[in-house]
């Protein structure tokens, strides 16, 4: 573990003095270097590693340095453009790598704009008068004000929520519970403009790159006349990497005074936070799923206790998670019980699909009230969590499904140009032309199997011809802004009929939107992974809190061949609460998070059974320092299996969970385990990671 010194700034003399270092590379560190330049923690270097240069975070100053002086090399520059980071962010750093079990520097290094961290930003950049070298950082554009809007008067429930958090003198978490389209984002906004007052900045989460531009013009429209013109930035990993250094630099200097961003934004290097709101506490996109696998709704709550200032977690449908700390205590809850705007929430009907015939997955109770709807000039949403033409493309007479050659998954169908397909693997990115005749028997009509948003899309077109439809997925987005101008256009009224994926779920609050028809809800429901019916549940509440927001007597129509499970007759109710409840007995009783803690190992290679080897002696590693420690009982190892889908770009993948219902334990083992994983003569085959509080199991 390293020690922080608290930062010291060294005489300027040539007096050699040890820098501890930490490096993005894969080896853990720290580094020590000999330093002959002025430096404190904070500062960034250029430092020689192995044959490369590279640029690396001062993390302390340490008396001695911790290998032989002989075989120290010297700090070649000291990086002065920028202000040290402050103490608090390496503290905060620190945790993350700790809890997350990552080197250090794979926290601090990634967490900066890549020009910061590479060196050839600096190459011929030094001063004449000494090593330190200076990025040229341009001056940020000029910003335009934008209007000011109206402040609504808040009702009552609004009131109470922001009374409460303003109220927080020192760390306190909230839960802001409240259905869809209560208001909440005038909550945020109230709390904001309050703490913006009493001098204070603000760190602004939402879970989704498509939701900044929509909540970007609302905070300036509200806060710039308190925040000042320029005084929001939005960091995001959508932005270019000019771009996101510009707005990193204007929240590091302290020109912004409120950060909007996604997950990684909980890295900016803000001073003085006064306030921290994480919206759609619930969305698994807080969560990094590759590197630093970190929860940014988890980190956002350590970072809020460590600066003492509140922190407002907003859903509809909050993790359970966050629910259990509520019921405990450990949260303020905050109810917002009813719509801001319209009074009442969209009434919901479960269609049974066993008995009804279908025309394209969609059944006449649906196109009927489609039709109505679009008669009455408002919009309808069509919610297929399926992108594509079709899932997969299938040979009658003999069976045949397209298959990808490197994973063990179906090719998907899609639809490239009008009349031209193509399948894709939605894992490894493979393509390949769709087969002229069935490569087993030689028959030639090859028919699409189910249906995606792009089939799903053209089938509308036929039968609303008059309609102007417009699809968003992943797909009809690929083009930097595309999403947001097809948001546009649909806020602006020139769509009737939108199809979407869960892109089109979240946080978009259209005026005009009537009804919502979910497809194929039934896809996520026998998921083996516990979590399923949870987000399940999450999922169909928010794609149904898009109908009727303004207007009141919105309609939600879920097809479904299982109307009788608990998770859409509490969806028939509105009812999160009884949801919570019946989900939180089958948690606890079967001692599933949150009621115990969990890690996940897991491991790939070209064969199944190295991935699986590695993970037996990974286990056997584990017992034997439990056994030692006597923790036998605390934490439970299953046996490693193979994921549902085994093989993914030709390597074959498995895991291994650990469970406790003791947090130390867990943490205190995984500590002392990780280390031993590379030392294991199986590590050297495979590859692998580990992955604390796993999402999907
Ligand atoms: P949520 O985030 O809870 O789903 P929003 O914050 O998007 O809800 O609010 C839903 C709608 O209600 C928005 O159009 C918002 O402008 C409006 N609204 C919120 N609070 C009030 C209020 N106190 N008076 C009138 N309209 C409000
Ligand atoms: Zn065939
Ligand atoms: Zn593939």
């Amino acid at each position: 573990m390293v020690e922080y010194s608290p930062p010291v700034a060294l005489p300027e003399t040539s007096a050699s003095a040890w820098v501890r270092v930490v490096l993005d590379v894969p080896i853990p560190g720290p580094f020590d270097y000999r330093c002959t330049f002025p430096v404190t923690s904070g500062m960034r270097v250029i430092v020689p590693f192995g044959r490369r240069k590279l640029i690396g975070m001062v993390v302390g100053l340490p008396d001695e340095p911790a290998y032989d002086p002989k075989l120290i090399k010297n700090v070649e520059a000291v990086l002065a453009d920028i202000e040290p980071m402050p103490e608090h962010w390496l503290r905060f750093a620190q945790f993350a790598a700790e809890y997350y079990q990552r080197p250090l520097g794979e926290v601090v290094l990634p967490a900066l704009p890549l020009p910061l961290r590479s060196v050839s930003s600096y190459q011929g950049k030094r001063s004449g008068d000494g090593p330190v070298a200076r990025l040229d950082l341009k001056r940020a554009p000029v910003i335009k004000a934008v209007s000011a809007s109206e402040v609504p008067v808040l009702n009552e429930a609004q009131q109470g929520a922001v009374d409460a958090i303003v109220c927080a003198e020192s760390f306190k978490a909230f839960l802001l519970y409240g259905v869809t389209g209560s208001g909440k984002t005038e909550v945020y906004l109230h709390a904001a403009a309050q703490a913006l007052e009493r001098g204070k900045r603000v760190l602004m989460l939402v879970p989704e790159i498509n939701l900044t531009p929509q909540f970007e013009q609302s905070l300036r429209a509200r806060l710039e006349p308190v925040a000042g013109v320029g005084g929001v930035a939005v960091l995001h990993s959508g932005l270019s990497d000019g771009e996101r250094l510009r707005a990193w630099l204007r929240v590091q200097r302290g020109q912004a005074r409120i950060v909007l961003g996604t997950r990684l934004a909980i890295f900016a290097p803000m001073h003085d936070v006064g306030l921290i709101v994480v919206d759609e506490e619930h969305d698994p996109s807080y969560k990094q799923q590759d590197g630093l696998r970190y929860s940014a709704r988890d980190l956002a709550i350590w970072r809020a206790h460590d600066l003492g200032v509140p922190v407002v977690l907003g859903s509809a449908t909050p993790s359970l998670e966050s629910w259990v700390h509520a019921e405990r205590g450990h949260y303020q809850r905050l109810d917002l019980p009813a719509r801001a705007r319209a009074v009442t929430l969209p009434s919901v009907r479960l269609v049974d699909t066993r008995r009804l015939k279908m025309d394209h997955g969609m059944s006449p109770q649906l196109l009927n009230a489609m039709r109505a709807r679009l008669d009455n000039k408002e919009q309808v949403l069509v919610f297929l969590n399926r992108r594509g033409y079709a899932p997969a493309l299938h040979c009658a007479s003999c069976g045949w499904v397209s298959q990808c050659p490197r994973c063990t998954t179906f090719t998907v169908l899609h639809r490239t140009t009008p009349g031209r397909h193509q399948l894709h693997c939605h894992h490894c990115g493979y393509q390949q032309r769709v087969p002229s005749a069935c490569p087993d028997c030689g028959d030639q009509d090859l028919q699409p199997m189910g249906r995606g948003t792009q089939r799903i899309e053209e089938h509308l077109a036929e039968l609303f011809p008059e309609a102007r439809i417009a699809r968003i997925d992943a797909d009809s987005t690929r083009k930097k802004g595309s999403a947001q101008a097809l948001f546009a256009s649909v806020h602006a009224g020139e769509v009737d009929i939108l199809v979407g994926t869960q892109m089109v779920a979240k946080g978009h609050d259209f005026a005009n939107l009537g009804l919502v028809g979910v497809l194929n809800a039934d896809a996520m429901l026998f998921s083996q992974d516990f979590r399923a019916p949870e987000r399940l549940f999450a999922q169909l509440m928010q794609v149904s809190g898009r109908a009727g927001r303004h207007t009141g007597h919105g309609e939600v129509i879920v097809q479904t061949g299982y109307p009788e499970q608990p998770v859409y007759q509490a969806l028939l109710r509105h009812d999160y609460a009884g949801f919570a409840r019946h989900s939180m007995q089958e948690r606890e009783s079967a001692a599933l998070p949150p009621f115990s803690h969990q890690a996940l190992l897991s491991a790939e290679a070209r064969d199944l059974n190295v991935a699986l080897d590695f993970l037996q002696s990974a286990r056997a590693s584990a017992l034997e320092w439990m056994t030692q420690q006597q923790s036998t009982e605390m934490i439970t190892l299953y046996d490693p299996v193979p994921l549902r889908i085994v093989r993914v770009d030709n390597m074959c993948r498995a895991q291994l969970l650990l469970e406790s219902t003791h947090r130390p334990a867990l943490q205190s083992l995984l500590r002392n385990w990780l280390p031993e994983l590379n030392d294991l003569p199986e590590a050297r085959k495979v590859r692998w990671q580990l992955e604390v509080d796993p999402l999907e199991i």
